[in-house]
Order: structure tokens, then sequence, then C-alpha cells
């Protein structure tokens, strides 16, 4: 669509507003209606391809009614995981045409963050994936724009980035999905729909490098402060990267606001250079007013950084739930009393959800199940009885369930079937139901399912370990003058008894013996019974703090970069085997303690 017809297609902001709201009404209102209709809608898109037939043989779909659609799709397709559908998604990738898990032809391929699991997945993108991300985009805005209304034609300070984009054997692009969302008409569509435009150029999203473009979002973001209608970025990691970031480069910033230039240190690559001085101009008295915030700032460790520097920011809009959690008190502390919304819920794979309660904060935000996006599946997920010893599994499953089946306090895993070629595909979310928006399930995020430290009859999931972190960071920030920046943790089996390791870099100064509680009160603070019981009987070690050198997330962070991930997907592991990482990690260690939680008990173990 040209531009023209972009402004064409869009009409009044509040007419678009009540358009959006009132359709997710209707789709809600009849979800479990609406995803038999939606699994209709991809099995007929997609009949007759390789993966559909080897399950359907020759049913004719159109013939089966309603519920016996779902029953016989569920009877029939196995459930599948990434490996499952790895080489059929490569023989696409290397230019098969023939219909293998599509009709349409797939030409693009998404690649996942990765940093969860480790390794980069590809992921097949279509025109309906950029669809479905600017519907929600629309639906979120819309919610958020009845409690936090923005001045039409506002600024968005956006900390967004674009990967690098290349072609497969096949000559199929793969980039990351959040990369071909900026690349697409739905982006800019988006923009004029809700009438709030992004501070930078699109050169300044695919530069690349990140640093760069840091850089040049903040220099914009500053020029246009006045008009900063609110501050957003993909996940939350990266606001509190480009603020702190800021804490080092605002001099250099007011220095190119004064005189209109751009740092020829900093920012190298021709194009973007070439973007970012088209369109600034000299701004000394803006530079001086700044350095005078910047300067009070500093005295009060840039608590209030973004009201003051952006006075009229309405709200901080970002995903702060999940493995963001630990980000949400700097980025309180930037925030000071500006609302912090947290954004929907999605993966590389499919929308899930939308926050339709802005105002809550980002502990309680739940995700509004969108029925046309997929078809949903969810497994009922029981944690193991406490007493029980086997190893194979974290949780007890049963049989996969339709949207429509859900209840209130249950835990699942999601399965999705997709537009894009999924079928029943696990997504390893584990999520709970918190209650329902008209027929449509509303979903606290728990955790990533297999994200999980164990030794031996032991199991704690991301949930666990981020509680007991937050447990030692609050004695940290009570008793010491430092604060947790980032953190991770391996289980360290290749020494016996195994044991857990958990790194952290701080910020600030701490005494060894507050570091040493710290430790003791990770190791004590795990509830999980596989833990308390092996702990008591030695069978797993004594908790090991590793306090790491300042930057060494970042060279985490360049790790997955240098990689091919997107800053803008960028979720820092939380647990990981990565020999590269476990490297980095130990090689930067400076400080090692070991926890004394279980020491007394062992001495009357001892002494029996
Ligand atoms: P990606 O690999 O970039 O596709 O990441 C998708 C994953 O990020 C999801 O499967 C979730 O585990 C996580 N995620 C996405 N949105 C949220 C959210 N709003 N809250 C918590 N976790 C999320």
């Amino acid at each position: 669509m040209e531009s023209a017809a972009v402004n064409n297609y869009c009409n009044n902001k509040s007419s678009n507003e009540n358009d959006v709201v009132s359709w997710f009404e209707g789709v809600s209102e009849n979800a479990g209606w609406v995803q038999i209709q939606t699994l209709r809608r991809i099995l007929e898109l997609n009949h007759g391809t390789e993966y559909l037939k080897k399950w359907f043989k020759d049913i004719e779909i159109e013939e089966v009614e309603g519920c016996a659609l779902e029953a016989l799709y569920t009877s029939l397709v196995p459930l599948s995981t990434h490996a499952d559908i790895e080489p059929l998604i490569q023989r696409v990738a290397d230019g098969d045409t023939a219909p293998v898990l599509t009709q349409q032809p797939v030409t693009t391929l998404s690649l996942s963050s990765g940093t969860t699991e480790g390794r980069q997945k590809y992921v097949p993108f279509t025109r309906h994936s950029a669809q479905t991300t600017l519907q929600i985009f629309r639906l979120a805005a819309a919610y958020i724009s009845r409690v936090y209304p923005t001045k039409e034609g506002g600024r968005i300070l956006e900390f967004i980035y674009s990967s690098k984009q290349y072609k497969t054997k096949g000559g199929l692009t793969v980039g990351t999905a959040t990369t071909h969302y900026y690349n697409s008409q739905e982006f800019k569509i988006k923009q004029e729909k809700t009438k709030s435009f992004t501070c930078s150029p699109k050169e300044v999203i695919s530069s690349g490098d990140y640093k760069q473009s840091t850089y040049c979002h903040l220099l914009l973001g500053l020029l246009l402060s006045d008009q900063v209608e609110f501050i957003t970025s993909t996940f939350a990691y990266s606001i509190v990267q480009a603020f702190t970031a800021f804490e080092e480069l605002w001099k250099e910033l007011c220095i190119d606001i004064r005189e209109g230039t751009l740092s020829t240190t900093r920012i190298k690559l021709p194009k973007l250079r070439k973007s970012v001085l088209d369109i600034i101009s000299p701004d000394p008295n803006l530079a001086s007013k700044i350095e005078v915030n910047c300067k009070e700032l500093e005295d009060l460790d840039w608590f209030g950084l973004i009201p003051k520097i952006w006075p009229n920011a309405k709200y901080v809009y970002s995903i702060m739930t999940g493995s963001m959690q630990p980000y949400l008190k700097k980025l309180r502390h930037y925030a000071k009393d500006l609302p912090l919304v947290s954004a929907d819920y999605g993966s590389t794979e499919s929308w899930i959800g939308a926050n339709l309660d802005p105002c809550l904060p980002p502990e309680r935000v739940t995700f509004a199940v969108i029925p046309t996006f997929s078809y949903f599946e969810f497994i009922p997920l029981y944690r193991r009885k406490q007493n029980c010893n086997k190893v194979s599994d974290d949780f007890i499953e049963e049989e996969p369930i339709p949207l429509s089946q859900v209840k209130v306090g249950q835990e699942y895993e999601i399965v999705l079937t997709t537009f894009t070629g999924l079928y029943r595909y696990r997504l390893g979310d584990v999520v709970e139901v918190a209650g329902f928006h008209n027929g449509t399930p509303k979903l606290n995020f728990i955790c990533r399912r297999k994200l999980l430290l164990t030794v031996n009859i032991d199991k704690n999931t991301e949930k666990d370990l981020q509680i007991v972190v937050e447990k030692g960071s609050e004695l940290l920030t009570s008793k010491a003058k430092a604060e947790l920046v980032d953190f991770t943790s391996h289980a360290d089996v290749g020494n016996q008894p195994g044991h857990y390791v958990i790194y952290w870099e701080i910020k600030g100064e701490a005494e060894e013996r507050v570091l040493k509680d710290c430790c003791r009160e990770m190791d004590a603070s795990f509830v999980d019974h596989g833990y308390v019981v092996s702990r008591r009987t030695n069978s797993i070690g004594p908790l090991e703090l590793c306090i790491v050198e300042r930057g060494t997330f970042k060279k985490i962070l360049d790790y997955f970069i240098g990689n091919g991930a997107a800053l803008s997907q960028f979720k820092t592991p939380r647990c990981t085997t990565n020999q590269v990482i476990l490297k980095i990690l130990n090689v930067c260690t400076t400080k090692r303690f070991h926890s004394t939680a279980y020491d007394q008990i062992k001495e009357q173990i001892n002494t029996i």
C-alpha cells in the first residue's frame, strides 16, 4: 500500500479505536465458536499440504461440523515440537516450492530470539503475521488511550531494533519477526491509525548496530522531547539498556544537540549518519536545559530520569512480565510516578493475548486470548507431588483441551495451530488462567517450561529462580549501597555433589559479609521439596554465588547479537548450559561465595 492509500485507509482516531474494541468484544464473546471457525479457516487454507495430508488422508473437512472438526483434528494430528517440523521448514528454506506446510508459498522466515533455548529457530512468517501484529497493537493502543490519552500527532520514543536480514539457499528472506514487522506496511499503518509517530527514521531502527542505533534513538528522542507522548520498546530490557547508556552518553548527546552535529566516534555508519543529519539542527537552549536536568539527576542516581527529560510522556510501555520482571525495579527508578504499562503476550510463532487492563501494575497483568489469531489448545499441567522422586519431567500432563474448556486457577502449556503452517505445536510456555474477558480466557504468564535448574530430584523453574534472586537482592539493597544489574544461573553437575551457581552483576559496593548473606538467603529460599531434601542430605552441594565484573552481561548480549539475535527480542537466559556464556561468566567472576544455609542441619545429622 502506498502512503496515499495508507492515508485514505486511516479514519478518525477515536472511531478507529471504537472499531477495534467492538471487534474484540464480538470475537471474545463467542470465543469458543470463533476458535472452531479459526481452525476451519486454517485447515481449509492449507488443505492438501504435505503435512496435513499425512494425517488427514482423504478426509474432506468441509463436510465435518463444528465441534466434530475440533475432535477430528485433535484425534488425527499429533502434538508437535519445533524439532518435529524442523526438517520440513529446512526444505522450505532450501527452496522446495511444493506445499509442505502451507498452500501459500512461504517467502519469509522469522528467527525466534533463541535466548531462552540457546538456539534460534526458523518459523514461517506471512502477511497474516504482520496483520495480527498490527491488530494487537491497535487493540492495545485503544485500551490504553481510554486511561492514558495521548495527543494526536505526538511522538513515540521507541527503542526498537531490526536485525540483519539475509537469504536462505532457496532465496527466502530471514530476520526476526520484529524486523519483518518494522519493514512492513503494517508498521506504517499502525502509526497512521494510532496517530502517534516514532522519533527515529527507519535507518536508525535497521542500522544493525544496536549501540549506534541507541545513541540516535536517544538523540532524536531528546530533540523531540516536548512532543514525546510515551516511551516504549518490545521488551523492557531494551529501555533499561538505553537509559543505562544515557547515563554515560548525556554529555556527548548535549554537544550534538547544541551544535547540530553527530558524534563521529559514536556514529560511523554512513547511511545512519546521513539519515540523522538530514533531520537535526542546532538547539543550544534545549542542550542547556538538558544539561541542567542531567546534573540534578546525576545527584539522584538518575531517579525520575524519564519524567524529568520527557515532561509530556504519559506512560512507559513494554513487555514487563516473565523474564522481564527483574528489570522492573530499575524501570520504576527511571520512571518515578509515571505509569508502567505492560505490553501484550506473543511469540515469533503467533500473537496470543492482549493486556486489557493497562492500569494494573505489571506484576498483576493478564492477557486476554485473541481467538482469531491461531487455534489454541491448552495442556493441563500439575506440579509433581512433593515426595515424587521421578526426574523425567517437571509437571504431570493431561490431554490438551480447547480454549472453551479451560478453568480458572489451572496451569497449562500452550499449543498452537497457526495460519503459517504450525500444527498442534507446543510453544513451551506455562500460563495460568486468571479469569475471563467475555468468553475468552485471561492468562497469567508463569514461565518457560523447559527453563529449569535441576541437579537430581530438584526442579526449579525460571519463576522459582526469580523469586529466590529477588529475596537475595532485597537483602543486597537493604544492607549495602548496591543494586542487582542482571543475573543468570547454571546447574553444575560436573563436580560431585552437583550444585546451583548463580551469577550476579551488581552496581555499587557491597561488603563480603553482605554478599555471603545474600548467597545464604538464596540457598535457603528455594522451597522445592526435592531441593530442600537434597540440600539436607548433601546430595546437592551449597549454592555458589559468583559476582561478575561490570559489563559482563553486556558481553553476553554482544555474543547473542553477534550470532544474529536482535536487541528488540533479547532476553537474558536465566539458566544456561551454553559453554561460551559459561566461559564469559567464569572468566569475569571476581568473587565466589558458598552458602552456609544448611550447615547446621548437616552438623546435626553427623552427630546423630
Ligand atoms: P521469541 O523467541 O522472541 O519469539 O520470544 C517469545 C517468548 O517470549 C514467548 O514464548 C514467551 O516465553 C516470552 N514472552 C513474550 N511475550 C511475553 C509477555 N508479555 N510476558 C512474558 N513473556 C513473554
